[in-house]
């Protein structure tokens, strides 16, 4: 499906004439990207997706008195293609968005078949978010995600639709042969574990396999097209967007957002993209003096100014016309077109398992007595709204999200700088829809051998109402200002109260919220979850609709990896596997069995669509889901080649 001039020339050609053709392969060779050096095609795309900047509720705390009134930093969707010449192709878009939704990532798909058929779908085309906090809200079409917003938000759905389109089509237009490189490092002070007690409540033999109980590693792909040297990066690191206060009404960003903006303005300032950029020390070591930067992100992120120098040389070109009317259209289109081929350099920072990781890393106060919280609860004196988590630039969170967006954007900058690992091999992808509220499941039994259970409908707790201390009270369904919206007091009457079967389900946690069985005026929360998995040579990308925990994250990723590099063939020994939290639909938090117990917030949250007292995270279903794409169970103890075998790249997809 590449637009090789060697295949529109041979087409027309009779057999008759078949020596022509040869002769022509020896003249076209150079233009055919099949014959480049370079074993990927790599097209780069960023676009604008900032929408509503007043009067729409933002999307992450649930805090209905947080209404947007200004603008921190626009917010930006950015994508890469990857396609092998001639072979299978991945579209990866990560949005300056809370997180992922199924209804955005439908409307994409539908308008990308309008305009390509069948090239980009659901199959291959992944939709992620970096879960900044400060964005406007209302663009998810499930009821409880719509709560605080007063229901859906079309202004905020549109522009974060056409942004992706537009993302997509860029990078499709940019797309040349290029080289992809992987790097990975640890960056140790950009996110501590909001929820150690749970953590803690992980096997004692697991925690000692890890130095930290958060993931410190990011991982980072590099592209390098042929002609225009570095293109851009996206890499993968679990930190939330919490850096911008629950209180914020500024879009925002947050920590990664502003990391996107330091890495794109450092690529601006030195050149890139052009032929024969090569990134020098010198330049890297000028980034770590000037990190004693300004206060505010807004100040030391200038609005591009490609378009005020442009219609400044414009100007400037136009000479007196003796009164003939210029048309003002035709300028326009000189603008825009200048705009539209002028390369891009498009950094990306993707979320991960960040579930229980903030970015607030002097630890959790009271801020009525200034002492540590307690432990177990984050609470203060028993009171959950006193107890706030700390940035690094504490009091002032613009401080607090530039020094944690800055610490990515240096470690990114350090890894895209050494990546010397060269991506290679083929260019593949899994999808698959699966009903989690009634997955059979096999665990270990307390007997010592094995029992099959059955997972429930969602439902959501108490806990998920005192939210976390990086946002304490959220979803405060006491609010009194919601009482007079009718949207809400329809839902409102529309509660239901959960049967038996679900509160035994969903225990020990007690059910506030029965939202997997709760379906007017539509459904309350997703059942039925796309689970899809990239791959790019040895670079393997688990997009997940969800928050993951650092542990529940641990478990999955080892999973995939052990099953892939069980493969007879080594096809897959030198991999790395990432986890894209967040991505094409939204289902709060996913973790361990064991930090279940605990009833932190996330767990808490976590069965919006994750059932209470089965392991959903076992090994065995982390295989069947992401090997095997469904509902073939795996086995109990994970994992084996037999299902590997069936599972190979090369095989067919198979869907259940
Ligand atoms: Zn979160």
């Amino acid at each position: 499906m590449e637009p090789s001039c060697l295949r529109y020339h041979v087409s027309g050609f009779g057999s008759r004439m078949i020596w022509l053709c040869f002769l022509l392969v020896l003249v076209l060779q150079s233009c055919s990207p099949a014959l480049s050096d370079s074993p990927y095609l790599v097209g780069m795309g960023s676009y604008d997706i900032t929408g509503p900047a007043a009067d729409v509720n933002m999307m992450g705390y649930a805090n209905a008195e947080q209404i947007a009134s200004g603008i921190h930093f626009r917010l930006k969707a950015r994508a890469f293609i990857v396609a092998e010449p001639n072979g299978k192709r991945v579209v990866f878009v990560n949005l300056d968005a809370c997180m992922a939704s199924q209804l955005v990532t439908i409307k994409v798909l539908e308008r990308l078949k309008a305009r390509y058929g069948d090239l980009y779908n659901e199959n291959n085309v992944a939709i992620s978010g970096i879960h900044t906090h400060a964005g406007p809200g209302g663009y998810l079409q499930y009821v409880v995600y719509i709560v605080t917003s007063l229901g859906f938000v079309r202004q905020s759905f549109d522009v974060i639709v056409n942004g992706i389109e537009q993302c997509i089509v860029e990078a499709h237009n940019n797309l040349h042969p290029g080289k992809i490189y992987v790097n990975k490092g640890d960056l140790l002070d950009a996110g501590v574990n909001r929820s150690p007690s749970a953590y803690l409540n992980n096997p004692a033999e697991e925690r000692s396999k890890y130095q930290y109980n958060v993931d410190k590693e990011m991982t980072l792909i590099k592209f390098v097209d042929d002609e225009l040297g570095p293109v851009g990066s996206f890499n993968w690191f679990a930190t939330h967007g919490t850096s911008m206060s629950r209180t914020n009404s500024l879009i925002s960003g947050d920590n990664k957002g502003a990391a996107a903006r330091f890495m794109e303005d450092w690529a601006e300032q030195n050149g890139m993209p052009k032929q024969g950029a090569h990134v020098t020390k010198d330049g890297l070591e000028y980034l770590h003096k000037i990190s004693g930067l300004p206060r505010r992100v807004s100040s030391i992120i200038p609005e591009p100014n490609e378009i005020t120098d442009d219609l400044v040389q414009l100007a400037s070109s136009y000479e007196a016309s003796g009164g003939r009317r210029l048309s003002g259209s035709s300028i326009t289109r000189r603008i825009r077109s200048s705009q539209q081929n002028k390369p891009k350099f498009v950094s990306a920072f993707c979320q991960s398992n960040c579930g229980d990781v903030s970015p607030n890393v002097l630890g959790t106060f009271c801020i009525d007595t200034g002492l540590p919280c307690d432990f177990n609860h984050s609470t203060c004196n028993g009171k959950n709204e006193l107890c706030y988590g700390r940035g690094p630039g504490y009091p002032d969170e613009f401080e607090s999200t530039r020094i944690i967006g800055n610490r990515q954007f240096l470690k990114a900058l350090d890894l895209f700088n050494s990546a010397s690992e060269e991506i290679q091999g083929r260019v593949d992808y899994r999808h698959t829809y699966l009903d989690f509220s009634q997955l059979e499941v096999n665990v270990p039994s307390s007997t010592g051998g094995e029992q099959v259970v059955k997972t429930c409908p969602a439902a959501m707790g108490f806990a998920f109402a005192a939210g976390t201390t990086d946002g304490p009270g959220a979803f405060d369904f006491e609010q009194g200002d919601v009482k007079g919206n009718p949207f809400w007091r329809l839902v409102r009457n529309l509660l239901k109260t959960p049967g038996k079967e679900q509160v035994e389900c969903q225990a020990p946690k007690p059910i506030l919220l029965d939202t997997g069985e709760m379906k007017e005026p539509y459904d309350w929360a997703p059942s039925i979850l796309p689970i899809q998995i990239i791959r790019i040579g040895q670079m393997v990308i688990l997009c997940v609709p969800g928050e993951f925990t650092t542990m529940a994250g641990r478990r999955l990723r080892d999973a995939v990896k052990e099953v892939l590099t069980s493969d007879s063939s080594g096809e897959f020994n030198d991999i790395h596997v990432v986890l894209a939290g967040l991505t094409n639909t939204y289902s709060q938090y996913i973790t361990t069995f064991e930090e279940y117990q605990i009833q932190r917030y996330e767990v808490w949250s976590i069965d919006i669509v994750w059932p209470s007292h089965l392991e959903c995270l076992h090994p065995g279903v982390s295989e069947t889901c992401y090997s095997h794409g469904c509902k073939q169970r795996g086995p109990n103890k994970f994992p084996t080649s037999r299902y590997v075998g069936q599972a190979n790249w090369t095989a067919p997809r198979r869907h259940v």
